[in-house]
């Protein structure tokens, strides 16, 4: 990108092959800025003849290509490579990713940062990929058990947190010898166009990497119906994510789902107060909620409650929203215009049910898409807000009165992403940690994460795990190599 995309579109063509080409139909797609209102993008958008191209391309490229055949530590140069450049570029890609998101600029830089350490971290996983081997079956048999590449793998990604959650799959899928297929949220496509230009100045093969703009109801349903796709790793809402996973099953592909949440802060009064307070804040109004991750249930114990809401409430007030573009700013636009209804028309739905709005529960009068930082009490486990995924800066406060009563309300959701406990006894913190139904509990801390820890979702969660030094074994399958040493041992005929 050589211009600031405020005053000059970004434009984005499809890579297939190995090539930057615009669409078999020559259909663009536009994107506009959710917190300025400016065009900040135009792209190739790709239709079902350009995702049956980049499906062959990649097959191609896995049946006969050197990607797969590589050695790990040439397959590691690579990955190591993308990540350095990723951090050349990182002023850039965040831009973008303001842009096209809404988020604050600091925000998008350090996720540019947590993406470059997935490629690096892949890396090192590419050259201990390995197997297993048994040399306990009897003097006449040797067992090894191979990991191969799956072959060709569709990544579909949401528009949240574009950068990161491209960098959760991609470089795991190369990294264990994959060929791949991209496709981006439609409305968050730079950065993933970009990392396209990294990599082909990394010198990936053609073929290796294919990345589609276009609709998910197009380019996506071929991504995953393809026979020619051997897995499918997506991330995204839990209702694509059931269709997606129905669609999949005709050819009866692998698959890697990470979907949606609606996970607990459980405060205990014995709690660090004001570390509680600052993770409730922080756990709902970051990335303007629309998070999987977001703590946008807060289960507070009913001796402390009165208090901590009044205080919740305060610190919300504080929450600095605005221009995603200007410093100090924590909470920037959100992201599109049918999130936007989405989000207000769960805060009616909650006030007709007979909840509080204590604090905010409007969109803000100024130019793009804000929703005020609002906090909703009177929550009762029946209601909506209690149950769906708001995916907004929206909290729901409910309270409880026994670990019991707290443990039924966390798990009284059909999702189990994720969930925190806030208490100073470990013991409190472990018995919470072992009955709450979630791939990751945080203790007196919230939405931390690192590489080396996977993670994903129980139940309508999704399916499977990412991250972590299992992370390249999913993009690989399993073979067993059973060797028999020496003169046959057992006869079927007698002899
Ligand atoms: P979405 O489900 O609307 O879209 C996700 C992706 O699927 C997009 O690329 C979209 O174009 C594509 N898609 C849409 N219809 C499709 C179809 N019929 N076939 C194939 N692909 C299709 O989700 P979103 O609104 O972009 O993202 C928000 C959701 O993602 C939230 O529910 C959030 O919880 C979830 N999410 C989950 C995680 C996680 O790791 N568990 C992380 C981030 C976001």
């Amino acid at each position: 990108m050589t211009s600031d995309p405020l005053t000059s579109p970004y434009r984005g063509r499809l890579l297939i092959g190995g090539a930057w080409v615009d669409a078999d139909d020559g259909g663009t797609l536009e994107r506009w800025s959710p917190a300025h209102d400016k065009l900040v993008a135009v792209y190739a958008q790709a239709g079902v003849a350009d995702a049956q191209r980049a499906i062959a391309a990649a097959r191609e490229a896995f049946d006969r290509g050197p990607w797969p055949h590589m050695k790990g530590a040439d397959r590691a140069r690579v990955l190591r490579q993308v990540a350095d450049a990723i951090l050349a570029r990182k002023s850039e890609l965040a831009l973008m990713e303001s842009l096209e998101n809404g988020k604050p600029l600091a925000q998008s830089a350090a996720e540019i940062e947590a993406a470059a350490d997935l490629w690096q971290y892949a890396a090192t996983l590419a050259r201990n990929l390995h197997g297993d081997s048994y040399n306990t079956l009897g003097e006449n048999t040797l067992g090894v058990v191979l990991r191969e590449p799956i072959g060709v793998v569709s990544i579909i990604t949401p528009w949240n947190f574009p950068f990161l959650i491209v960098s959760q799959k991609l470089p795991f899928a190369l990294a264990a010898g994959c060929t791949t297929v991209v496709k981006p949220a439609e409305v968050t496509s730079g950065t993933t166009v970009m990392l396209g230009e990294i990599l082909v100045q990394a010198g990936m093969p053609a073929g290796a990497v294919n990345i589609l703009v276009g609709r998910g109801s197009v380019v996506g349903e071929v991504l995953v119906g393809h026979p020619d796709v051997d897995m499918l790793s997506f991330t995204g809402s839990t209702a694509v994510g059931k269709q997606a996973v129905a669609t999949s099953a005709r050819t009866l592909k692998k698959v890697s789902m990470e979907l949606g949440g609606k996970n607990p802060q459980i405060i205990f009064p014995d709690c660090d107060w004001e570390a509680a307070l600052d993770a409730t804040v922080f756990g709902i109004y970051f990335n303007a909620g629309q998070c999987c991750n977001s703590g946008s249930r807060v289960l507070v114990h009913e001796s402390i409650a009165e208090r901590f809401v009044a205080h919740v409430v305060e610190r919300s007030k504080q929450v600095q929203v605005g221009d995603p573009l200007q410093p100090g700013v924590q909470v920037g636009a959100i992201t599109t215009d049918k999130q936007l209804d989405t989000i207000l028309s769960h805060i009616e739905a909650a006030r007709a049910a007979g909840a509080t709005i204590a604090l905010g529960g409007s969109r803000m009068a100024r130019t793009g898409m804000f929703v005020e930082p609002t906090v909703v009490t009177g929550v009762t486990p029946d209601m909506a807000i209690a149950k769906e995924e708001v995916f907004g800066p929206v909290l729901s406060v409910l309270t409880f009165k026994t670990l019991d009563e707290a443990i039924a309300l966390a798990n009284g959701t059909l999702y189990g992403l994720s969930a925190a406990v806030w208490s100073r006894d470990f013991s409190t913190c472990l018995a919470a940690a072992r009955r709450i139904k979630a791939g990751t509990v945080w203790l007196n801390t919230f939405l931390e994460g690192h590489a080396e820890l996977p993670f994903g979702g129980f139940r309508e969660s999704g399916i499977g795990r990412e991250l972590g030094r299992f992370a390249t074994e999913d993009y690989t399958e399993t073979k067993t190599v059973h060797m028999h040493l020496g003169e046959r041992t057992e006869w079927w005929l007698p002899r």
